[in-house]
């Protein structure tokens, strides 16, 4: 991008100049359509979701074995959804609004392994690689008990190969927990905001971590070149993996059957608000996707980015994708929130899913702070501080009432809706990390 470029960006989209000047802003995407129409852009369809879905099914006696804290949900890497009544009247205080209708917190914080939603897409592409190479070299069939590959046996064949990732920190701790307990020789490229207890948590489960003074495009550029020289090792590309996206999108299934269980309806009179917090975008892309695919038209997507990294609002907003970076415009890509500093976009997720996502907003590190020790303080949960990114939603969306006009949604399906804040990340995150998030807060 040049600097004539970035002149004409600015006067053609307004809403630049308060993104560099990194006010909160919320654009609400005027491109959406239904799924019939969005969804050919995406070039995958319920057939890829049901065969990861499949295959975490054969992992599942595996996982029991190898990480016994799964064994409670039989091996499936699941995480709770609860009602947050309590944080729901403290936003409507806070912010003078009616939040109408239900709010709930679906905890990927506490998913087991690595506590982060990258256990959910991470783990699913190092078990889809693995049993690639188990399959190929005739050392495993399908219909096997997969706990076989908990085995000497196994270690020693997948020791001979590696995997490579470049990552803010969770999504390392998840592809390095589980490559390392296969036997893969497995490293991490790290940026430089990625927390030294991450590193630490990682180094102890031999995981070799390579750190660097630069930031995530960075790392991931390295851990790329890694590969690149080396045809036994396998680099999981986070800017490009569909794989990463379908190990996310099993999960729009799952929360299906969860709110059947919960009795909690989801159709044209009562709809369903998500918040997502995104970095590069695979994550909430591939949540967002599983649940386009699950709920349809009643479900409403919303990105969460923080103020100083804006990727996937940037990239959607001008079409540019990642052929723009936040650093293009003047951002520094500087955050709190591990995880969500990206500065550029996934080149496939934008491009698949824009057409299905109904906005996006940003917060600031400080509102993130604060929620979080709201958070804490109202229903004594903990998270980390891009967690809170999608907290903001429900105040975001019930204030704008252009968008909702838009979208034909009147006070009775309001009453009606449910709003689900998706909990990111935080549960592993040690009591004195903790302590300083929590003295951040204004509550
Ligand atoms: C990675 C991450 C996200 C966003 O996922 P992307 O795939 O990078 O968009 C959100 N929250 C937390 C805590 C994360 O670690």
């Amino acid at each position: 991008m040049n600097n004539d470029n970035i002149t004409q960006l600015m006067a053609d989209f307004p809403l630049i100049k308060n993104m560099v000047n990194l006010s909160e802003v919320s654009w609400f995407n005027p491109k959406v359509t239904s799924l019939q129409e969005g969804l050919p852009y995406v070039g995958l369809d319920e057939s890829n979701i049901k065969d990861a879905s499949d295959r975490l099914a054969r992992f599942a006696p595996y996982m029991v074995k190898a990480f016994p804290e799964t064994a409670k949900n039989n091996g499936i890497i699941e995480s709770e959804l609860i009602e947050i009544s309590a944080m729901k009247s403290q936003l409507e205080q806070q912010y003078k609004v009616e939040i109408k209708g239900k709010l709930l917190l679906k905890k990927d914080s506490h998913l087991p392994i690595s506590g982060s939603i990258k256990a959910r897409g991470g783990i699913y592409e190092v078990l889809t690689h693995a049993e690639k190479l188990a399959l190929k070299a005739g050392l495993l069939e399908l219909t096997d008990n997969y706990t076989k590959l908990f085995s000497e046996k196994f270690r020693v064949f997948f020791s001979q190969y590696s995997i490579a990732v470049g990552s803010t920190g969770n999504l390392g701790m998840s592809i390095g927990i589980i490559s390392a307990k296969l036997g893969f020789s497995v490293s991490v490229h790290m940026s430089a905001d990625a927390r030294q207890w991450k590193k630490e948590k990682l180094r102890s489960h031999g995981v070799n971590v390579v750190e660097y003074n630069q930031d995530y495009g960075v790392a991931v550029e390295q851990g790329r070149k890694e590969a690149e020289h080396d045809p036994k090792c396998f680099f999981i590309d986070d800017e490009n993996s569909q794989t990463l996206f379908l190990g996310y999108a099993v999960a729009g299934e799952r929360l299906k059957q969860q709110f059947d269980e919960l009795h909690i309806v989801v159709n044209k009179d009562n709809p369903l608000f998500v918040y997502l917090p995104c970095g590069v975008g695979g994550g909430p892309g591939g949540v967002a996707f599983g649940l386009k695919m699950a709920f349809g038209d009643n479900v409403h997507c919303i990105f969460a980015e923080p103020t100083h990294s804006p990727c996937m609002l940037l990239g959607i907003l001008t079409g540019l994708h990642d052929d723009i970076s936040v650093q293009d415009i003047g951002i520094d890509n500087i955050t709190a929130a591990d995880g969500l500093a990206v500065g550029r976009a996934s080149g496939f997720v934008g491009r698949a899913m824009e057409r299905l996502l109904d906005g996006f907003y940003t917060i600031s590190d400080q509102r993130m702070y604060d929620l979080l020790g709201l958070l804490n303080k109202v229903e004594g949960i903990q998270l980390e501080p891009s967690a809170l990114a999608g907290m903001l939603g429900p105040i975001v969306v019930t204030n704008d009432i252009e968008y909702l006009n838009r979208i034909e949604m009147n006070n009775d399906k309001l009453a009606k809706a449910t709003h689900l804040v998706w909990a990111t990340g935080g549960g592993m995150v040690p009591a004195v990390e903790m302590q300083k998030y929590l003295s951040k807060g204004c509550y």
